[in-house]
This record gives C-alpha cells, sequence and structure tokens, in this order.
C-alpha cells in the first residue's frame, strides 16, 4: 500500500489498514475492519454513522488511548504507535466536556497549559486569547459548576485548544445541547475551526450536523468506511445503498441496465421508460440496477412524466410538501415540493399521479 502522505504533503492524519478486534475466539467483535481515511490538513473531517459503528474506537486510536490490532496511525506521514496520548500534539474534546467543576473556567483552561509546564507569563496572555475565541471572557471567573450547558461546552474547546494541538478530536461535542443551541454551536465550532486552521476530526451520527459542518465526511457503517467524500458528493452521489438511505430522505428503485456510454447510464424503468443515470464509483456493470433518486429531485405531475402511481399522503411542512406516492410498479416514491404562497400542492390523498425525474437526478448504486 503506498502510504497516502507520501502522495499529498498536506495530509495530517492517517488511519492506514485499521482493524481492531476487542476480545478473543467466538465472542471476538471486530470494531473496525480494514479502516483506511487521509485526514488533510485544516480539514474539518467527521467521521459520521450510526451508533455501534465504530467512530470512537477510531477516535480514541487517534488520541492513542487505543492501539489497533492490526494497521497504524501516521502523522505527518510518521507512525506514532510509540507515542503516548500526552505527547501527541492532538487533544480530545468528549461528549461530556469532563471539566473540573470546583475549578473557574479561567483555571479550566490554564490547567492543561500548566500541566504541560508552559512558562507562567505565557499561560496567561494564552488563556484569554481562548476565552476571546469562545466569547466566554466575561465568564471568566465563574465556577464550571455555575455555567450553562452551551457555556461549558465553549469552555471545553477553549481548554483542548488552548495547546495549539495540531489536531482536535471532538467526540460528539453537541449532542448534550438543545436543538437552538446546538445549531448555534455548530456554526461556532466551523467558525473556530476556521479561524485556528486546526485540522477537526468531529464524530456524530447526526448526519443533517455532518452536512452543514463538514469539509469531508467518511461514513461508516459495522465496522467499515463505505464512502469518503464532499458533503455534496455524500448526498447527491451516494455509492451504496447504506449511504443513500442514512443521510437524508431518498427513493429507491430497481431498473434494467441498458448500457454505459461516456460514463453515463441509461437504465429502464419498470415503467418502460429510459432515463440517463449518473454512476457510483466501484459499480460492476451487471443486467439489474439499484437507482437513487432524491426526493426534492422529482416532481408530481397530473400527466406525463417516468412514473406513475396513487397519492398515499400528503403532508406540509411549511416551506414544503412531502407527497408520498405508491407506484403502479409497486413499492413507495416520496416527492418533495417547495411550496409557494398562492396555492396547495394540487394533489390529495388517492389521486393519480405522475413523477418526473429531473434529467440530471437518477444515481447507479455499487451494490
Ligand atoms: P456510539 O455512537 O454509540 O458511541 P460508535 O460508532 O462510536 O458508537 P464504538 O464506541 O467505536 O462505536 O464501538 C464500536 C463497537 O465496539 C461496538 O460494538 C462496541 O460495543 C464495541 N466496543 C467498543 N469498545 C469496546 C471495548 N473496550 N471492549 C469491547 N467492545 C468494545
Amino acid at each position: 500500500l503506498e502510504p497516502a502522505a507520501a502522495q499529498d504533503k498536506r495530509i495530517a492524519i492517517e488511519a492506514r489498514g485499521i482493524v481492531k478486534q476487542f476480545g478473543e475466539g467466538p465472542s471476538a467483535l471486530r470494531a473496525l475492519d480494514n479502516v483506511s481515511v487521509a485526514i488533510r490538513e485544516n480539514e474539518f473531517f467527521t467521521l459520521l454513522g450510526p451508533s455501534g459503528c465504530g467512530k470512537t474506537t477510531l477516535l480514541r486510536m487517534i488520541a492513542g488511548f487505543e492501539y489497533p490490532t492490526e494497521g497504524a496511525i501516521l502523522l505527518h506521514g510518521e507512525d506514532i504507535a510509540g507515542l503516548p496520548p500526552f505527547k501527541r500534539p492532538i487533544n480530545t474534546v468528549f461528549q461530556s466536556y469532563a471539566l473540573f467543576p470546583h475549578l473557574s473556567v479561567w483555571e479550566n483552561v490554564a490547567f492543561g497549559l500548566q500541566m504541560l509546564g508552559r512558562p507562567s507569563a505565557q499561560i496567561g496572555p494564552r488563556v484569554a486569547e481562548m476565552l476571546r475565541l469562545v466569547h466566554m471572557e466575561d465568564l471568566a471567573q465563574r465556577r464550571t459548576d455555575q455555567i450553562s450547558g452551551g457555556q461549558a461546552q465553549r469552555v471545553a474547546l477553549a481548554r483542548a485548544l488552548a495547546p495549539a494541538p495540531k489536531v482536535l478530536l471532538l467526540d460528539e461535542p453537541l449532542s448534550a445541547l438543545d436543538y437552538k443551541l446546538r445549531k448555534e454551536m455548530q456554526i461556532e465550532l466551523k467558525r473556530m475551526q476556521s479561524e485556528t486552521g486546526i485540522t477537526f476530526v468531529f464524530v456524530t451520527h447526526d448526519q443533517e450536523e455532518a452536512l452543514t459542518m463538514s469539509d469531508r465526511i467518511a461514513v461508516m457503517s459495522k465496522g467499515k468506511v463505505l464512502q469518503i467524500g464532499s458533503p455534496w458528493d455524500i448526498y447527491d452521489k451516494p455509492a451504496e445503498r447504506f449511504v443513500a438511505d442514512f443521510i437524508g430522505e431518498t427513493n429507491f428503485l430497481t431498473a434494467a441496465m441498458v448500457g454505459i456510454e461516456g460514463g453515463m447510464a441509461r437504465v429502464r424503468l419498470r415503467s418502460g421508460i429510459e432515463i440517463p443515470a449518473t454512476i457510483a464509483e466501484g459499480y460492476t456493470p451487471g443486467a439489474q440496477a439499484t437507482i437513487v433518486v432524491r426526493p426534492e429531485h422529482a416532481r408530481a405531475v397530473k400527466t406525463g412524466g417516468q412514473l406513475a402511481g396513487k397519492v398515499e399522503n400528503v403532508v406540509y411542512f411549511g416551506t414544503d410538501t412531502h407527497i408520498y406516492i405508491v407506484l403502479d410498479e409497486g413499492g413507495p416514491f416520496m416527492v418533495r415540493q417547495q411550496n409557494s404562497r398562492s396555492q396547495s400542492c394540487g394533489f390529495e390523498v388517492g389521486d393519480r399521479v405522475g413523477i418526473d425525474i429531473a434529467a440530471d437526478a437518477a444515481q447507479v448504486l455499487r451494490d
């Protein structure tokens, strides 16, 4: 395997062929199964996947709290197996924040710098700078058991950023916050990342959070990385059913493969109508294909369209309406339409409906 860091100098952290097995014999569990990711410098990189897929295990391995059964973790191309956690230029923000409740905000942020033996003349200005960054300078003297969840989150961040780590690991740091504060902190975190230029490796099971914050996302399932790409890639060009299903809402169709030309496929829907489709990387040509179409890339029409069916449900969401359809060929299809102020979507439960798929909307999956 060619080291990715040798090809691209801007790789900060690389996990190469990581296997992590917990336990022995028949009860052994493969928490990570040949995982490889290369995280670039200054990148906001997210590990996204459902509970138990191995995100935290991978993060703990980068931090040095866990050792791989096979494979290596490299920092700027160097294997860091021999470096204990405290010697790695990597810091972690835990879900629980782990602040010292009896210390002030200021003391919490200073603590790590004191532990590292930084000269006290440097510590004061650095703490002040960090508290400004997270907008907590006014509460510097407050004990951390007397601040809100969102404020505690900021202090935990300031503390982790203070020693200027090369890489900051964040394990679901926003999950304890309510919806509105979480949305605010998502924007704040993104701002801090771009202001400091530190590589962020962020763990979440929340697909919306991953899409709004990340430069790139690795989608994980059952100990494997299924796809790595920009939010746009992951949402618009999912490679596998799991990725398409886990991120946003989507429609799956079974189609016959007619042919591939110039990197585009032509597929025949069960209605007999042929449409063009982009092809997921790694697709192995066969007679059948699974197609995905995002709900906002199709329209419900009174006449025409490439598919037909019956309206099963109409749900109003303020900005848009979801029209749930049962296809004549069998199976569900959901269309999401923007609402206009002057008229309803024009369909009611029980109506016959056509589905018009946008020209560039269909994608053939790998599996
Ligand atoms: P969550 O979002 O729930 O934290 P996760 O994706 O972070 O999940 P991990 O915590 O990495 O998942 O766990 C991956 C798998 O490894 C799980 O099945 C978990 O039970 C198992 N596991 C994790 N740590 C250990 C351990 N120390 N000993 C045994 N099994 C473990």
